[in-house]
């Protein structure tokens, strides 16, 4: 199967950098998913989930907004934050969603809606992202996977 060059980078790491199959990004005007030789384009990201799919693998990360812009020889990620599963810390993630859940039942004077929206949809993200590999290590365990 063909591949592209997939780079992910925030302001403070290279997060990943292979040769991939395909990658879904959650775009700001919809889920959008990237397969070798795609046109050149520029895009927003929400904060969601990223899924990448190479040589049969599927890996999912946590994205927190950004951008994604297909290069003629690779397609690049600048992330405003960026995880792999195993680098999420569940409870900090819990806190995040707690607190934003709070500030929006609340509405305190100071509510920043639109923020508190955000900073729950990140926090989403990332639990989803641990959710998906905990099942998966599950069903590897069910399956006699190492
Ligand atoms: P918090 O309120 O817990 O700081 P946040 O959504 O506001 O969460 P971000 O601004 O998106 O955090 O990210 C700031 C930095 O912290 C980034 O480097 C990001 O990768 C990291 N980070 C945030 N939450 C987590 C988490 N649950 N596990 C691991 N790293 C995290």
């Amino acid at each position: 199967m063909s591949t592209f060059r997939l780079e992910i980078i925030t302001a403070e790491r290279q997060v990943f950098a292979d040769d991939v199959n395909v990658v879904v990004a959650p775009g700001i005007e919809g889920e959008l998913g990237i397969l070798p030789h795609h046109a050149p384009l520029m895009t927003m990201l929400n904060p969601g989930e990223l899924l990448i799919r190479k040589d049969g693998e599927e890996i999912y990360l946590a994205v927190s907004g950004g951008f994604l812009e297909v290069r003629p020889d690779k397609v690049i990620i600048l992330a405003d934050a960026c995880e792999r599963a195993e680098e999420i810390d569940i409870e900090r993630a819990e806190q995040a969603k707690r607190r934003a859940e709070k500030r929006l039942r609340t509405h305190p004077p100071e509510l920043d809606a639109s923020r508190a929206e955000a900073a729950l949809r990140r926090s989403l993200a990332r639990l989803k992202v641990v959710e998906r590999r905990r099942r998966k290590l599950k069903s590897d365990l069910g399956r006699g996977h190492s």
